[in-house]
């Protein structure tokens, strides 16, 4: 368990004192996250590595586990990386009440030389703050936080896998620890990271995947918060995906609205490609209007199309289309390609949508062609293999950050 001082002290109900108020001019400093103060306590019973083809997507972690609480009016605490384990909270700790809880998903990757590698951990840090202020818990310096993943990094160095499609899932988490059923701004909480190697999404190339388009059950909406991380966004997603399982669909395509506007897919964003109405090859995927998740792989993919189909005369857009939208270019044969965006799969095929608002509302599926015999089309394929080039090292990129201890 985590040293009794540091939850206790956190879960203790924290005082806001006037004094401490941002406007005061008496304020003390409030304490930043130092990555210099960083404590180090290694384990002294080091796990067995698991053999490479035997992870199972967050089953099981690494030795350590790296912790920052933050108390308000004071601040963050020394980072520390001690042996992983238990945490130990009061049954009345708001995170458990209230939702105050929000992650990141994020991966460390092997280089063909040994080096270790984090894809633009920059972002993932900008947006746990933004999630984290969201639901009132505290923000922090992300370039700070990053410096102090990358020296968690390096100390597992060794879990980190050796096999190409291989890599350490990273899990930041923050949640409210102040012990109180008051519902109110946290006044104590805790910033975890822990780690998980995983295998490749796709162990045996590409599975392309068929969609239930969902309306009966909305995701995100506008002034909600579908556009960050918290935890409490993914809980009910849960039964619209059961039910869609139940009738042989691999996820939900979450549409919104009387349009039936296309957003996301599961917990990944969606690319559409096709030839528009007026014959130009485009590219198109949900804008970040407040009820899409604005993933890091979407960013990536946005700026690689554009970079790398723009000289090809596609067009890559970012706007507001409708389910009746995929359906007519199906229909009319210009449909060419559609797939899910994200840190677990990078891409992810989609070959079939059905869809409830037919002609009289008939349920009517809407075919996604794939290349004879292939599960991607090659759209994907290329996205996949730029993404991967650069998670892994081979391209030079400003976007993959050498791990520092
Ligand atoms: C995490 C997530 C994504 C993908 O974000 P990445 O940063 O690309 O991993 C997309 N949609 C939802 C709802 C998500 O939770």
């Amino acid at each position: 368990m985590l040293r009794p001082s540091m939850l206790l002290r956190a879960a203790r109900p924290v005082t806001r004192l006037a004094s401490v108020r941002n406007y005061s001019s008496q304020a003390p400093a409030l304490a930043g996250v130092d990555p210099s103060k960083m404590i180090i306590q290694r384990t002294q019973t080091p796990k067995e590595l698991m053999k490479e083809e035997d992870l199972v997507f967050g089953r099981t972690f690494t030795d350590h586990m790296l912790s920052i609480e933050w108390v308000a009016g004071k601040g963050w605490s020394e980072p520390r990386i001690t042996p992983y384990q238990n945490l130990s909270l009061d049954p009345a700790t708001c995170v458990f009440h209230y939702g105050f809880s929000c992650f990141e998903g994020m991966k460390a990757y092997r280089t063909e030389s040994g080096e270790l590698r984090l894809f633009r951990p920059r972002k993932n840090m900008d947006r746990l703050s933004l999630s984290s202020a969201r639901i009132a818990l505290p923000s922090f310096d992300p370039d700070a936080m990053v410096e102090c993943i990358s020296k968690y990094v390096a100390l597992e160095e060794k879990f980190v896998p050796k096999k190409r499609g291989y890599s350490l899932y990273l899990r930041p988490t923050m949640i409210g620890t102040q012990r109180t059923l008051g519902v109110g701004p946290p006044g104590s909480a805790l910033f975890f990271v822990i780690a998980s190697p995983v295998g490749p999404y796709y162990p045996s190339g590409f599975k392309a995947v068929s969609l239930e388009a969902t309306s009966k059950f909305v995701r995100a909406w506008p002034g909600g918060t579908g556009d960050k991380k918290l935890g409490g966004n993914y809980a009910p997603c849960i039964l619209p995906q059961q039910e869609a399982a139940k009738r042989g669909f691999h996820q939900n395509l979450w549409l919104f609205g009387e349009e039936g506007y296309v957003t996301e897919v599961g917990t990944m964003n969606l690319f559409t490609c096709w030839v528009n109405k007026e014959g130009v090859k485009e590219m198109v995927t949900a804008p970040l209007d407040g009820t899409i998740l604005e993933g890091v792989t979407r960013d990536s993919i946005l700026a690689l199309a554009k970079e790398h189909l723009g000289k090809e005369g596609w067009k890559i857009t970012e706007r507001k289309y409708t389910i009746k939208e995929v359906a007519d270019a199906a229909d009319e044969g210009r449909l060419l390609e559609a797939f899910g965006a994200g840190t677990a799969a990078v891409v992810s095929p989609v070959r079939r949508i059905a869809w409830d608002g037919g002609a009289n509302g008939v349920q009517r599926d809407i075919n996604v062609p794939l290349p004879e015999g292939k599960e991607a089309g090659p759209i994907a394929e290329r996205v996949w293999k730029w993404m991967e080039g650069i998670q892994y090292g081979d391209i030079k990129s400003d976007w993959s950050y050498p791990v520092k201890a």
